[in-house]
Formats: structure tokens, C-alpha cells, sequence
């Protein structure tokens, strides 16, 4: 898509598409072939204010694209939630530290425009970096504390600032009833929880299940970077979080011993370089020694040049 229009016309639904009393034919999921591609940021906000005022519920699933049976999980959730689907596709500069893959990140919009419309997307906000963040650009949104210090967090300090600031953004542009995430990144959903909490806002915030490819590993857009022996030790990952999970079911409740165990099968035998591998509680994400039903196992590991996270219950 060539941007700069601010709003694809030929793609626009016509107003009396959204009455109300279409409302309920509008919940049944069949192949929607309208599907309206907004990169003006104030075009996205009339847009969202209008669906607002019509009584509309808006669904929204923030991505940054390169589309996957994980986002469109939470895409269809999505759709049976709202009467209007708000896919928005931003690789958002501020998420990515000093060194990181932000110039590499996969990026395939005309793939990802078919799959949006596919699954019965109604309008897909594509914004430029530059429109996002403006010459003269100053202010962000932090949660401090332990939610943001922990984990992703202490490997990569700048990273939770940059994704509350441009959901903060991006909720304030789409203004959306409910938001959906995925538990593959664990941590995000706490924070983006914790902010919308602490701040008022007037959005649900739904936690998806993780998606994984049949082999058991976390889809992911990163996973493309990996060559044929990477994604098999990668699969490392599932199969150490399975293994945690069964040994804690065994009656296992010492959280050294689980992540010994888990340790051993990451480095030693599939040679992963290792960021952490820790055991805590899912609200908090304070470590714990002890397991109980609230605790979760997060790790985060180095295959190659490829940076991959992925979690799990310890007891379902
Ligand atoms: P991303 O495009 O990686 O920023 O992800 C956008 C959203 O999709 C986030 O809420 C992710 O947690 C979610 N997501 C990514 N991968 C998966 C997956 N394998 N299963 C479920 N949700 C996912």
C-alpha cells in the first residue's frame, strides 16, 4: 500500500453498513472482504470517535506485522468481542534497544493485509514511524517497579518504556472497548495490565492463549530467522517447559530444583546461550522459591543471533 492517502476510499464500508440493527449479522464470521487501511493518525481518530458515537464496541490487537496463527488467534477472539476489528501494524521503534533487530524485522505488509482481511479485520491501522513519533517527540509512559525491571526487563532496560508508550498511544488513538495480548509475552500483559489499571483506563484487557507450531515451538514473527538446526534446538524451549510442568505435577515444589533441571536441558544439552530462566508468581513476577498454582516458569534464550522467549503454568 502506497501511504500518505491517510485512508484507502475504495475500501471504505459505507455508513449505513454500521447501523446498529446490523450490528448482530455484522458478529457471524464469515470471509470479510471490506476492510478499510488508515495511516493518518487523525483520520484513525475520527474514525474510531464516529464508531464510538454509533454505539459500535471496538476490538483492537496491536501487532508490528508479519502476521501468524498466534496474532490471528487473537484477531478472531477479536472479532467475537466487538462489533468493529482494529488491527493496527507499527514496528515501533522505541521497543528496540541499542543493537537489537529493529532494521531486520520481518516486514511483508501486502502478506499481512491478506491475512487481516481474511479473518475478518475491519480496519487496520498502518502508521509511519514518523507520524508516531514526531520531530520534537517527548513524552512517555513508564511503569516502574519490579514489572518492569525483572526478566525482559533487566536484559533489556528500555524496552517495557517504549511499549507502554506507543500502546498508551495507540489506545488513545483507536480508543477501543477491549484490547487483546498474548501470554507468549508474559510480562508485556502484566504491564500493559498494570498500566491500564493504574491509569483509569476504560479498556479490558484480554490474555491469550500461547499458539505454538505442531512441534510445540512458541510461534513467533523472529521465528523466520532461524536456520533448519536453530529451529531444532529451539524446540528446547516446549520441551523444557513441559518437563518443568510434569516434574512440578510429580509433587516437585522447589523452584532451585526445577530450574536446575531446566537449566541442564537448555545449555547443556541443546547448547542455548541463556538470558534467564526464572520461576515466579504470574502477578507479581516476584521470583518465588516455592511452587504453588500461581506460579509461572519464563525464560529467554540466544539460538544464534535469535533472541526467543517463551513460558508456561507449572501447575495447571
Ligand atoms: P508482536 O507482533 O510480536 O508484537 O505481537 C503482537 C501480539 O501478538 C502480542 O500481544 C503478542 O503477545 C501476541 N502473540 C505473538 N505471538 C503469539 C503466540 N505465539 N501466541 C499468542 N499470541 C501471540
Amino acid at each position: 500500500m502506497a501511504r500518505g492517502t491517510g485512508t484507502s476510499k475504495a475500501k471504505t464500508n459505507t455508513k449505513g453498513f454500521w447501523g446498529k440493527s446490523e450490528v448482530f449479522a455484522f458478529r457471524v464470521p464469515r470471509p470479510y472482504k471490506n476492510m478499510e487501511i488508515i495511516s493518518d493518525i487523525k483520520a484513525m481518530q475520527n474514525r474510531c470517535l464516529a464508531a464510538r458515537d454509533s454505539g459500535q464496541k471496538i476490538s483492537f490487537v496491536p501487532t508490528m506485522g508479519f502476521l501468524h496463527e498466534g496474532h490471528l488467534s487473537l484477531l478472531r477472539e477479536g472479532r467475537k468481542r466487538g462489533d468493529l476489528l482494529i488491527l493496527s501494524i507499527f514496528v515501533n521503534p522505541t521497543q528496540f534497544g541499542q543493537g537489537e533487530d529493529l532494521d531486520c524485522y520481518p516486514r511483508d505488509f501486502e502478506r499481512d493485509e491478506a491475512m487481516a482481511r481474511e479473518c475478518g479485520v475491519d480496519l487496520l491501522f498502518y502508521p509511519e514511524a514518523e507520524a508516531i513519533y514526531p520531530p520534537g517527540y517527548a513524552t512517555y509512559v513508564s511503569v516502574d517497579g519490579p514489572l518492569t525491571t525483572t526478566l525482559e526487563g533487566a536484559c533489556r532496560p528500555t524496552h517495557f518504556r517504549g511499549v507502554t508508550t506507543v500502546v498508551t498511544k495507540l489506545f488513545n488513538i483507536v480508543m477501543p472497548h477491549v484490547a487483546l495480548f498474548g501470554r507468549k509475552d508474559f510480562q508485556q500483559l502484566a504491564v500493559i495490565s498494570r498500566m491500564t489499571s493504574d491509569l483509569n483506563l476504560p479498556i479490558d484487557i484480554v490474555g491469550m492463549p500461547i499458539i505454538r507450531e505442531e512441534d510445540g515451538l512458541a510461534m513467533s514473527s523472529r521465528n523466520v530467522y532461524l536456520c533448519n538446526s536453530e529451529r531444532k534446538q529451539a524446540l528446547a524451549l516446549n520441551d523444557t517447559l513441559r518437563q518443568t510442568a510434569e516434574m512440578a505435577q510429580n509433587g516437585e515444589s522447589n523452584a532451585e530444583k526445577i530450574l536446575t533441571m531446566a537449566q541442564g536441558r537448555l545449555h547443556a544439552e541443546a547448547d542455548l546461550e541463556i538470558d534467564y530462566v526464572k520461576i515466579c508468581n504470574a502477578q507479581s513476577l516476584e521470583e518465588v522459591n516455592t511452587i504453588d498454582h500461581e506460579s509461572v516458569i519464563l525464560l529467554a534464550v540466544s539460538v544464534g543471533k535469535t533472541r526467543l522467549i517463551d513460558n508456561g503454568n507449572l501447575i495447571s
